[in-house]
């Protein structure tokens, strides 16, 4: 080949250019999706790392053998601050030893633990027509209601205390039965940051003899080295069967990392798909993909050799230190509260309902006051549980260690922010569906929420769905989302999911689509 069509340099800028309309990785403005380290140096080796390994082909950890053993490196080293060494039994034999696999991600690690779950408990009761239950505490991670979809179990999702987001073990005590298999707690939980009752259920899961998976994804790296003593939550509790925890959060790793580790080998085995039964190469993978990039991977362990166990207690108190101080910041701001007991670097804020009505502030305004400001929190809907009772609409917030540094700027920020939205009342989801059905080319407005569902109900089209988002105003942008959050969440909340879900997946496809030429 004689040359490039275009100049790389001029490539490199153009990406340059489209990065620059992403929201910023690094600086802590962005309060949720990106773990900031606040150490350049960690970056650039991480990155370096991963450029060295980019041809290698993580498929085959027999044939690129620094693979394997960057991967038993980043297990052990898991394990060893994960609680998995030692404590259970003499910690040697088949059933207590704590393996593990390196996976793309808290969503992979999820689907895995579940997809091993599933076949030993089908592998013990060979022939059960039966479809397994997948029980958990309603602030479970969405991934796993993807693996129960993916691999065809019943999800039994456990309401919570309402007012504090927590979970009573007796609630899932009563939903056990013998075609449980698995249950599922968080340490802690993505939206309230609650710490799920670990030991207590592990009491009772044991005694049955029902797997127990520990999501510690977001927190447990920072939980690991957490300053303040907690309550047991990890692999150290012997009836925990498993565990996942992201070294894309808060390992501090580029994204494409995170860790499974499961009690017992056998149990393990579970995990890995094998076959002889095509005429190419044996397939065995312990993880979801064939081929796979080893950069996340090399640069993940280099990142635990360069931090050790040392740097990470440092990052961590950082985080700490942080959340310690926003959490004042908010506990001092009229009108707000923090949800329960928030454990961990992230916090969820909801309206102080004890506040008077005119001084109440709805999180949700006031999260687009911080963005307009320059602040990215997370808005996050309410939800009825199944019991009925209504989990209020939060604000979300990762801290990170880089959080430390802007805090005089985000605390004075997230103030001033409640004083502009103070008084502003929570946008009436209803009246907002009323208008949305207004908008509609030919609708039928006096339908409303029950003609919007019917709709939803009869299967929405593509162009239909593409009708509906550009009468709420949410298409024809470049994928950008709008200055004011807080209609599109009161949309979410007010139309019935199903729906939200097909119009949200219409967005998402949209985004993606190139233009005809
Ligand atoms: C982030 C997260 C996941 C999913 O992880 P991804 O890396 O986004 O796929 C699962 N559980 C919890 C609690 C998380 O915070």
């Amino acid at each position: 080949m004689s040359g490039f069509r275009r100049e790389a340099s001029d490539i490199l800028d153009e990406l340059d250019a489209l990065r620059s309309a992403d929201a910023p990785t690094h600086g802590g403005r962005v309060l949720s999706y990106v773990y900031d380290s606040g150490l350049a140096a960690l970056d650039e080796l991480a990155a370096e790392a991963a450029r060295r390994v980019q041809p290698v082909n993580g498929l085959d950890p027999t044939t690129f053998v620094s693979v394997a053993a960057m991967e038993r490196s980043v297990v052990g080293f898991a394990r060893r601050v994960l609680g998995g060494e030692g404590g259970a039994g003499d910690g040697s034999g088949n059933d207590d030893v704590v393996v593990g696999s390196v996976t793309s991600g808290g969503t992979e690690s999820c689907l895995l633990a579940v997809k091993s779950a599933r076949d030993a408990w089908r592998a013990a009761r060979l022939g059960s027509p039966r479809v397994p239950r997948l029980v958990a505490p309603v602030t479970v991670h969405a991934a796993f209601h993807k693996a129960a979809h993916y691999f065809g179990l019943e999800l039994d999702l456990v309401p919570v205390d309402p007012a504090t987001g927590t979970l009573a073990p007796a609630a899932i005590e009563e939903r056990l039965g013998d075609d449980v298999a698995l249950v599922v707690l968080s340490a802690p939980s993505y939206p309230f940051a609650s710490l799920d009752p670990v030991a207590d259920v592990a009491a009772i899961t044991a005694e049955r003899g029902i797997a127990l998976h520990v999501d510690a994804c977001i927190g447990g790296f920072a939980l690991a080295f957490w300053p303040e003593p907690l309550p047991a939550w990890n692999l150290s509790v012997p009836g925990v069967t498993s565990l996942s925890a992201d070294l894309h959060k808060y390992g501090y790793a580029p994204k494409g990392a995170s860790v499974l580790l499961t009690r017992g080998r056998d149990r393990q085995r579970h995990q890995y798909f094998a076959t002889t039964g095509w005429p190419g190469y044996p397939v065995v993978n312990p993880t979801m993909t064939g081929s796979k990039p080893a950069g996340p991977l090399a640069a993940a362990w280099a990142i635990t050799e360069a931090l050790g166990e040392p740097g990470f207690t440092e990052l961590t108190a950082q985080a700490a230190r942080a959340t310690a101080a926003l959490r004042d910041t908010i506990d001092g701001i009229e009108g707000l509260r923090v949800v329960g007991r928030a454990t961990g670097p992230l916090l969820a804020v909801a309206t102080d309902e004890d506040a008077p009505a005119g001084s109440r502030v709805d999180p949700h305004h006031w999260a687009d006051a911080a963005r307009s400001a320059g602040w990215q929190l997370q808005l996050q809907p309410g939800l009825v549980q199944a019991d009925g009772t209504h989990l209020p609409h939060t604000t979300h917030l990762t801290v990170t260690p880089v959080t430390e540094r802007v805090l005089p700027e985000l605390a004075a920020a997230l103030v001033v922010a409640a004083d502009e939205v103070r008084g502003i009342p929570q946008i009436d989801g209803g009246a907002a569906l009323a208008g949305l059905a207004l908008a509609l080319p030919g609708f039928d407005a006096d339908g409303g929420a029950s003609g919007l569902a019917a709709l939803a109900a009869g299967g929405l089209d593509s162009d239909t769905a593409a009708a509906i988002l550009g009468a709420a105003g949410l298409l024809g942008g470049e994928g950008a989302l709008p200055d004011q959050l807080a209609p599109v969440l009161a949309l979410v909340e007010a139309l019935p999911g199903p729906l939200t879900e097909r119009l949200l997946v219409e967005l998402l496809a949209r985004v993606v689509e190139p233009p005809a030429d």
